[in-house]
C-alpha cells in the first residue's frame, strides 16, 4: 500500500459531487445507511472497516497475532506493502479482497472481529489506509464509512453523519445478522466484542473514533431501516440543494 497521504487532492467543485463521511461505533447500522444512500445516488461505497478487517486477516494467517493476542507490530508495518486491498462488484454485492482473494465472508468472523482493533491502533497501518482510502475518494462520488472518516481522512466533507445507538442494541443486530449468516455465535459474546472494539476505538492514540465538530448525529435505535435510509437522503438531498 505505498500510496502517500500527501498525493490526496480531491477534484475541483466543478462536477457536483460530494463526499459523504459517515463515522459511529461498531454495528450501529451505518454501513447499511451508507450503502443504501450510495446505490440511491449512484455514488461508490467504500467500507473502510473493511479495510482493517482484511490487514488483520492477514496479520491472523502470517501468524503475526499470538494466542494471547499480542501482535507483532513490526511485522505487520514491514508487510503493509505487500497488502493490496480492493473491492469488486459480485451478483452477491460488493466484496472485500486481499491480494485479489474474495475474503468478504472470513473478514466478518468473529475471530477477525476479536483482532481487528489491535490492528487498526498500529500508526504504520493507519497511515497506509488512509492513503488508500484518500485514492478512493479522489474523484468525489463516495460514501465512505468507517471510524475516522470525517475526522482525518476527509476533514472537508461536503456531509458528515455520526451515528451512535445503545451498545445492546447495536449487539442485537449484530447477532441476528451473524444468526442469519449461520455462525455460531451468542449474544453475550457478541456484546463483549462491540464494548471492547468501542473502548480500543475510542481510546487509541491514532485517529481515535471521535465525533467530526461539524457531523450530524443521528442516534438510530429507535428506528427502521427505511426511516434511517430516508433520514440520509434528506440530509444528502439537503446538502446539494445548499451547495446550489
Ligand atoms: O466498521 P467495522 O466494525 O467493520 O470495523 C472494524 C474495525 O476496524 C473497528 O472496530 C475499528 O477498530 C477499525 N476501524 C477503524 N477505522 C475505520 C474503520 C474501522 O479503526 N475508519
Amino acid at each position: 500500500m505505498n500510496f502517500e497521504p500527501e498525493t490526496y487532492m480531491t477534484t475541483d467543485d466543478s462536477s457536483g459531487l460530494i463526499i459523504v463521511a459517515v463515522d459511529g461505533y461498531s454495528s450501529s447500522g451505518k454501513s447499511t445507511m451508507a450503502k443504501a444512500l450510495a446505490r440511491n445516488v449512484g455514488y461508490r461505497y467504500i467500507d473502510s472497516g473493511a479495510m482493517y478487517r482484511a490487514v488483520t486477516l492477514y496479520a491472523l494467517r502470517n501468524n503475526m497475532i499470538s494466542s494471547d493476542r499480542s501482535v507483532d507490530t513490526t511485522r505487520v508495518a514491514a508487510d503493509l506493502d505487500q497488502i493490496r486491498i480492493d473491492f469488486i462488484l459480485t451478483s452477491d454485492g460488493q466484496h472485500t479482497t486481499l491480494n485479489g482473494e474474495d475474503v468478504e465472508k472470513e473478514i466478518r468472523s468473529m475471530h477477525v472481529s476479536n483482532h481487528v482493533s489491535p490492528i487498526a491502533a498500529i500508526p504504520a497501518v493507519r497511515h497506509a489506509l488512509v492513503a488508500r482510502q484518500q485514492q478512493f475518494g479522489r474523484e468525489k462520488g463516495i460514501v465512505m464509512d468507517g471510524r475516522d472518516i470525517g475526522t482525518t481522512v476527509f476533514p472537508d466533507a461536503e456531509l458528515k453523519i455520526f451515528v451512535n445507538a445503545s451498545a445492546e442494541t447495536r449487539a442485537q443486530r449484530r447477532f441476528q445478522e451473524l444468526m442469519a449468516k449461520g455462525a455460531e455465535v451468542n449474544y453475550e459474546e457478541v456484546l463483549a466484542n462491540v464494548v471492547h472494539r468501542d473502548h480500543i476505538d475510542e481510546t487509541r492514540e491514532e485517529s481515535p473514533l471521535r465525533k467530526a465538530d461539524d457531523a450530524i448525529v443521528l442516534d438510530n435505535s429507535c428506528m427502521t431501516e427505511d426511516e434511517q435510509n430516508r433520514w440520509m437522503l434528506d440530509r444528502f438531498n439537503e446538502t446539494i440543494s445548499r451547495r446550489g
